[in-house]
């Protein structure tokens, strides 16, 4: 089992999750001062061994611009940077075994048609991190996210918001009364991940909240369901470990191991569970 222990990759995924930038990049942006943003320049494929015949086999087209991104999506303006080459080849081999892992039923559920790898992602001018829109059925990825956090982080964020864009088409990522039911009674989810940015150790597993991975999956039903996914999906024996202690997280394992079944098939690597 791969170690879990907290530390300053949990810590950055918080930062990132919550949208706040590693403090490089604020020092970047201050040393950079206030600039205009770049015009969008076209786009290219991300290319590589097997780059064709991953994409064809799950529809996903996978891109990185010339220079600068940007685009406006679900009501925001998305943009980015192309990665230097190094980083965007560790992202690229990253990315595409991570997304690999899913079955086509999957992405065509979760509408994913296309995955683009930046650097510096914002989301109308605010620092993000890797993100997704459901508008343009894209996955931003950030490769900040991989330089900062690592790649165990890294693979863990690909999956928690691509769980997020499956929750949107299946139509329970507003409300999800049958996964609430499955929480202790009397039980009130707080008031979404945003409102966790001022605790940097909400995103650090842990044991002190009974039927949930860490405080941040107490945040919102939304970010409970994607924690329990990307963390089933990254670090199977640890879930498992988990849920053989906790009755609430083996059932929230349960209902997800049911839905994806029910949505088509697990994706690659996925828990078995027994009975
Ligand atoms: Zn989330």
């Amino acid at each position: 089992m791969q170690s879990m222990s907290p530390g300053w990759s949990q810590l950055v995924r918080l930062m990132t999750g919550m949208g706040l930038a590693p403090f490089w990049a604020w020092a970047g942006g201050i040393a950079g001062g206030a600039t205009t943003p770049a015009p969008p320049s076209s786009m290219v494929p991300v290319t590589g061994p097997d780059m064709d015949r991953i994409s064809s086999r799950l529809g996903i087209r996978f891109e990185v611009p010339v220079t600068t991104y940007s685009s406006s999506d679900d009501g925001w303006t998305y943009a980015g940077k192309r990665p230097p080459t190094p980083l965007l080849e560790s992202m690229r081999r990253l990315t595409v075994n991570e997304i690999a892992r899913y079955p086509r039923p999957l992405v065509k559920l979760a509408g994913l048609k296309r995955v683009v790898i930046l650097r510096g992602i914002t989301l109308d001018g605010a620092s993000r991190g890797t993100t997704y829109s459901t508008e343009q059925g894209t996955l931003y990825v950030d490769v900040d996210d991989l330089y900062t956090g690592g790649q165990e982080y890294m693979r863990q964020v690909i999956h928690h918001e691509t769980f997020h864009m499956l929750d949107t088409f299946a139509g329970t990522v507003e409300a999800d009364p049958v996964w609430n039911a499955l929480n202790r009674k009397g039980f009130k989810y707080g008031k979404g991940g945003e409102s966790m940015q001022d605790d940097p150790s909400a995103g650090v597993y842990t044991l002190k909240y009974p039927g949930f991975l860490n405080r941040y999956s107490t945040s919102g039903q939304e970010e409970d369901k994607a924690e329990v996914f990307s963390t089933a999906i990254t670090v199977p024996g640890y879930m498992l470990q988990r849920s053989r202690k906790d009755p609430v997280l083996a059932k929230k394992l349960r209902l997800m191991d049911q839905r994806l079944k029910q949505w088509g098939a697990v994706p690659k690597g996925w828990p078995q569970l027994k009975g």
